[in-house]
This record gives structure tokens, C-alpha cells and sequence, in this order.
């Protein structure tokens, strides 16, 4: 079974608060009963506009956020159904890389502080093998011993996410996600960063789930992509398969909005019209009706399921039948 991680029906709804007395006057359906499958030791990337749903996805399979209903199998357990004190276990073999080096890293910590705390703090491990620990996994990341006593800010942008990742698998996690980990650098130093973390993929044999807006990046890092759109997921299947036949009137828009590389290949941009509807009250039917040119009477009714095309491409729109 070449399958790590399984996930089905997740949804994870957060409460809107109204008037005087703060009562629940509805939920944002932020991730929309959304079901995929992660191999091992590959990349799966969820794609889309911010406020889509990717990163409390992303949150929702380590339950950084608490999803609402779904099933979450990774190793053969349901992580939806462990304990917290069984959930704070399992953070070892699944972790989490965040977005800012800026902001995600306590500045009052050393680097030697910040990487031991959470061995000491959430797995009780003894100081000698905590000392251990971080000599791998600074040499892994490519810090020096030197380091160790500075603090954040005496840090360029690079090496503050090199930190991250440092604090990410010094647990030697099998599962990481990387939420938009490249997004805040310049774009010099992306591909450093990028390169780091495809060689740690190989080297422990990580699976990762890499959140992104930047079609390039994604297309450069991942095996197979799911495109998300108001919670849920519109389209998935190979990279290559969606970068080259992509189905979805969705997942072509975005798609038409990255340069092309080739200035010859001159793409014809796809712009929808109208905004996002609110996560509140998603419409009824296929979240894309509203702005889709090819809508038809079916869409504003009955909500597209992903539907296989063969060769692991699904898409959820009624264009298109299995
Ligand atoms: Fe457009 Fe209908 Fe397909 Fe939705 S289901 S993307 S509205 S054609
Ligand atoms: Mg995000």
C-alpha cells in the first residue's frame, strides 16, 4: 500500500458570531467536505486563492484547528478520533512548516532554545539525546554549531525558514506540511529553500503536503495537486497531467494567469467575472456558477462530485462525465 495519509469528507466549519448576545448566526464552510489520498514519500500540493480553504486544511489534518467531521486516516488510525494526549504523540511523526520565518519563531529564543523546547516540552526527551537531535538536524538544514546561541533576528530571511524546517523535523516526522514555507522569501532565495527541502524529501523519505498560490513553484515541487475553490476541491490528479490538461473552467483560469515562460506562447488570459461568494452562504449547486461562462441550468442546483477521468485526473464539474 503506497498510501500514507487518506483523507475523507473533512470538513471543518468555524462559528459566525452576530449581534448582542454573540450568538452562532452561521458557519464559514471553510473546508467543504473535501476527501484525497497522499502517497508516500511524494508531494501533494493543494493550489488556490487565499481564503480557499487550503491552509485550514492544511491545519485541520495535523488538528492545529479542530476539523468538524471527516476521517483522517494516516498509518492506519483515524487522527480525527485520537486523544489530545494521542494527538500530541502523533505530532512527532506529522508536522507542520509555517508560511513567515518572520513571525512563527519566538524572539526571545536562541535558536538552540527554539529547537529543543518542543523536544523537552511535548516528547520528554533526555538532554543528551536532545543535544543529539539538534546536531543532526542542523547539519541537515545547513546551520552551524555557531548559530546556536544567536537569536531570530540576527537571521536573514533564508535561514529563519531554514530554522523552521529545522524545528519541523527534528522530530523525524515521516509527514510534514509545508504551508506556503517559500512565499515570504525573496525570490532568490525560494529555490534555495525549495532545493533544501526536495533534499530532505529523499534523504528521510518525507511526505509532504505543500500549500502554495504560485502555480510555478507547485509545478516545479509536487507529483499530484488538488485545486481548491471555496472549500472544496474543484479538480486533482498528476501535475503534469493538470499543468498540460487541465478540465475544470476553475483550475484553466488559474492556470491562464501564469506567465508563460515562452513569449511566443502568447496565453489567452481567462478572467472570471464577479468575486468569490462568502464562505457563509456558498452557493447551491457548483461554488463556481455564478462566474462560470459555461454554466448551464444543472449547476445552480446540483453540486458537481469529483468524477474520474482516468489516469488519477478528477474533476467536479458537470461538463464532464465518468
Ligand atoms: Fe461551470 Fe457548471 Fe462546471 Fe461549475 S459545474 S464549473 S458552473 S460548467
Ligand atoms: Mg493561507
Amino acid at each position: 500500500n503506497n498510501v500514507l495519509l487518506e483523507v475523507e469528507n473533512l470538513k471543518t466549519y468555524f462559528p459566525v458570531k452576530g449581534g448582542v448576545l454573540k450568538k452562532t448566526t452561521g458557519y464559514v464552510h471553510a473546508v467543504d467536505d473535501i476527501s484525497f489520498k497522499v502517497n508516500k514519500q511524494e508531494t501533494f500540493a493543494l493550489v488556490g486563492e487565499s481564503g480557499c480553504g487550503k491552509s485550514t486544511t492544511g491545519r485541520s489534518l495535523l488538528r492545529v484547528i479542530e476539523p468538524t467531521s471527516g476521517k483522517i486516516t494516516f498509518r492506519n488510525e483515524d487522527v480525527i478520533r485520537l486523544s489530545k494526549e494521542e494527538m500530541r504523540k502523533k505530532r512527532k511523526d506529522m508536522q507542520l512548516i509555517f508560511q513567515n520565518p518572520y513571525s512563527s519563531l519566538n524572539p526571545r529564543m536562541t535558536v538552540n532554545k527554539l529547537l529543543s523546547e518542543p523536544l523537552r516540552t511535548h516528547f520528554s526527551m533526555s538532554q543528551k539525546e536532545i543535544e543529539e537531535q539538534i546536531l543532526w538536524v542542523i547539519d541537515k538544514v545547513g546551520l552551524t554549531k555557531e548559530q546556536l546561541d544567536r537569536y531570530p533576528h540576527q537571521f536573514s530571511g533564508g535561514q529563519r525558514q531554514r530554522i523552521s524546517i529545522a524545528r519541523a523535523i527534528i522530530s523525524k516526522p515521516s509527514f510534514v506540511v509545508a504551508d506556503e514555507p517559500v512565499s515570504a522569501l525573496d525570490v532568490s532565495i525560494q529555490s534555495q529553500i525549495l532545493n533544501l527541502l526536495i533534499e530532505l524529501q529523499k534523504d528521510l523519505k518525507l511526505t509532504y503536503i505543500f500549500i502554495s498560490h504560485d502555480l510555478n513553484v507547485v509545478r516545479h515541487i509536487s507529483n499530484s495537486v488538488a485545486v481548491m475553490y471555496l472549500g472544496r476541491i474543484v479538480e486533482t490528479g498528476d501535475t503534469e497531467q493538470i499543468y498540460t490538461s487541465a478540465m475544470h473552467p476553475y483550475t484553466k483560469a488559474l492556470l491562464s494567469a501564469v506567465p508563460s515562460k515562452d513569449p511566443l506562447q502568447k496565453k489567452k488570459r481567462i478572467i472570471l467575472k464577479g468575486d468569490v461568494p462568502s464562505p457563509v452562504n456558498p452557493p447551491n449547486g457548483c461554488p463556481l456558477n455564478s462566474r462560470c461562462e459555461s454554466a448551464m441550468s444543472i449547476c445552480k442546483e446540483i453540486r458537481p462530485e469529483l468524477a474520474d477521468m482516468g489516469n488519477n485526473h478528477h474533476v467536479a464539474c458537470h461538463l464532464y462525465k465518468e
